[in-house]
């Protein structure tokens, strides 16, 4: 069965009448609504977004995704957001398509329309695609950000750790590792360090210790992380926040790139070493991740 796509939109009221600094957001429900082209989210990528997984109709990480939003959302200056009228946005959006066993729910907030001072904002829920190819390993080609790991110290105007709509940069990447012949990227710093992917969180075990690249360098601080490392130290073992090179990685006893929809992604090959591949911890790292294991 296909599901349409569906659509919450939500506009902020006049600056005037915004409760204690905060827009007074408000469901605009009828039907016809659309993004207006002078939306400076389509003229600018002036906004933040975040991708929630929704599985067995139980959203993963919600929270910690809404706080996120609100991080991105204060380090470009929007006003405090409404998280609750967001969450109620979300909510509707769920329900008028459950039920499907994978949803991918986007939240967004722009700048709004130009010249009007006012923030929107909408809730854009659609099926999962399949990632079964993905989940099964990935070849990843490593790729200079240009970036040093001070930048975020440095040069905070880079929005280095902001999950911003400005994606072009990102989505470039990932045409460069297909014409290379992988699948994904392995962002590296300007001073030699492993980042994370365009949209994803890398995970690196040597021996029995798991390690990440620390937010400081400037990587997203991801959701589907913080699950994973929950669950690794609940189960005794120890994650820790370190640089490493890619050449490190690529002797690694096994790495992933984490995400919310797409969950833990083994790395087969990074650039032209191969990897070993755990699956049955792989499939435990995506279920702490959809919130599955729990259940
Ligand atoms: N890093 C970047 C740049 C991302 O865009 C994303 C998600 O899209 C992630 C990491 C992973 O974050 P999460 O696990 O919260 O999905």
């Amino acid at each position: 069965m296909s599901h349409p796509a569906v659509l919450v939109m939500i506009y902020g009221a006049a600056r005037g009448s915004s409760l204690g600094g905060r827009p007074a957001f408000r469901i605009v429900a009828e039907p016809g609504k659309r993004l207006r082209v002078t939306d400076l989210a389509a003229t600018r990528g002036d906004g933040v977004f975040e991708t929630v997984g929704v599985f067995d109709g139980r959203p993963a990480n919600l929270g910690p995704h809404l706080e996120r939003l609100a991080r991105s959302a204060a380090m470009i200056d929007l006003p405090d957001l409404d998280l609750g009228v967001l969450e109620q946005a979300f909510d509707t959006a769920v329900t008028a398509h459950l039920p499907v066993p994978e949803l991918l729910v986007k939240i967004v907030v722009s700048r709004g329309i130009e010249g009007s001072g006012t923030p929107s904002a909408w809730i854009h829920a659609q099926t999962a695609p399949s990632y079964a190819a993905e989940r099964a390993g990935l070849k990843v080609v490593a790729l200079d950000r240009g970036i040093s790991t001070t930048a975020p110290q440095t040069s905070p105007w880079l929005l280095a750790g902001a999950k911003t709509l400005s994606y072009a940069t990102n989505m470039a990447a990932l045409r460069e590792a297909q014409r290379r012949g992988a699948q994904e990227v392995l962002f590296v710093s300007s001073d030699g360090f492993a980042l994370e992917g365009p949209t994803s969180t890398l995970l690196v075990r040597r021996g029995e210790q798991f390690s990440t690249t620390p937010a400081s360098a400037g990587v997203l601080p991801g959701t589907s992380l913080a699950s994973v490392a929950s669950h690794l130290r609940g189960s005794g073992r120890e994650v820790v926040e370190e640089l490493l090179t890619p050449a490190q990685v690529a002797e690694a006893d096994g790495a992933w790139l984490l995400s919310s929809v797409r969950l833990a992604c083994p790395i087969t090959h990074l650039d032209d070493q191969e990897l070993p591949v755990d699956r049955a911890l792989s499939e435990e790292l995506s279920q702490a991740i959809s919130g599955r294991a729990a259940r």
